[in-house]
């Protein structure tokens, strides 16, 4: 038991990997994989990449049926630590079309049953809270912010303001993007508002074409604030829930100008954000936040005390194989 309350202690990174079913009017005869077992995935390589199959393991795989329910399950226990006080990030990573937005938000037809995660986890918080009212008092509040091209912007505008904003290590108040709004939350009707607004606002500025949600990170921010009803001591965590720009490798000879700058964003901040994680990982003492906006606006909630989850998604078809293996390699070195 002791144990257990020393391990809590300690900062931890998990990873997770979840299979996209396929979608309806596809064949599912082919998949890439080959079996899951526990925390191991099995796939089959074709022969460009070494006829046969290779495995990988990680803390936990999520096969094709899983639902969000059972997804949502295996976090919980990180989600209630923001209430105990630590900071929380969770990541969805992938290759666009893998599924990371299903999991972080659900599907385009939102119901109750396919929500994904920031609901669920929103919902948890407030039930807990409500749990520990004799002996606290929480306060919760959100920010939703994207970067795009290694600017950081707000999704919580109404006015339709596209300042940029500024990244600051605020240890004092936990607001490392202080400029950008700050709600306060108390029901996950709240919630569903206030995504709802900050989905709207991240399209702005896309074309069916040019889908920029695909091509920019967004993150949201709970902070909570828990105040202890005898002794009057303040407990701060926060939680981000980092819905990350697609994995894909672009290929230099077919892109160029805005379309290329993206691309090499995104490639930039993707490798900093892994070799952060690598380098915790293997308790390296030099951890090279600097590197992104996305590793700077993270830096107090990575390492330390903090817990980190990195939810890795991968699409079932032949076609999606080199990403496929290339999304497992990466997960593999942060786990
Ligand atoms: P990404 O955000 O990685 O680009 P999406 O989350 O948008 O990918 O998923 C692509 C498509 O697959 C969407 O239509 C989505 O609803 C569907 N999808 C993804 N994961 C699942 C799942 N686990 N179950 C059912 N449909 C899914
Ligand atoms: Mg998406």
């Amino acid at each position: 038991k002791l144990y257990n309350q020393v391990q809590d202690l300690k900062g931890s990174i998990r990873v997770y990997c979840r299979v996209r079913p396929f979608l309806s009017g596809q064949s599912s005869y082919l998949s890439t994989v080959d079996h899951i077992e526990e925390g191991n995935i099995t796939i089959n390589t074709p022969s460009k990449y070494g006829k046969g199959r290779k495995s990988f393991t990680f803390n936990k795989v999520f096969g094709q049926s899983a639902t969000q329910a059972e997804v949502f399950s295996d976090m919980q226990p990180l989600i209630r630590s923001v209430l105990d006080g630590y900071n929380v990030c969770i990541f969805a990573y992938g290759q666009t079309g893998s599924g990371k937005t299903y999991t972080m938000t659900g599907p385009r037809d939102l119901t109750e049953k396919n929500e994904g995660v920031n609901y669920r986890a929103l919902g948890d918080l407030f039930l807990l809270a409500e749990q520990r009212k004799d002996t606290f008092r929480y306060d919760v509040a959100v920010q939703m912010i994207e970067i795009y091209n290694e600017q950081v912007r707000d999704l919580l505008v109404t006015d339709g303001s596209n300042k940029r904003l500024e990244i600051r290590n605020s240890s004092q108040t936990g607001l490392n993007v202080p400029d950008a709004n700050l709600v306060p939350v108390s029901s996950t009707s709240d919630v569903i508002d206030l995504m709802n607004l900050g989905h709207r606002n991240r399209a702005v500025g896309a074309t069916a074409l040019n889908d920029r949600s695909s091509r920019s990170h967004s993150c949201l921010t709970v902070h909570v604030q828990g105040r202890d009803l005898t002794s009057g001591s303040i407990l701060r965590g926060c939680m981000h829930l980092v819905d990350l720009a697609g994995s894909e490798r672009v290929d230099k000879s077919e892109v160029t100008g805005d379309r290329l700058k993206e691309a090499q964003h995104i490639n930039k901040s993707l490798s900093a954000l892994g070799d952060v994680i690598a380098s915790l990982a293997q308790k390296n003492p030099h951890v090279p936040y600097r590197n992104s906006k996305l590793t700077q606006l993270l830096q107090d909630s990575l390492g330390g005390q903090a817990k980190t989850l990195m939810f890795v998604h991968i699409s079932p078809e032949p076609d999606a194989i080199g990403e496929t293996i290339s999304t497992l390699k990466f997960a593999e070195r942060v786990a």
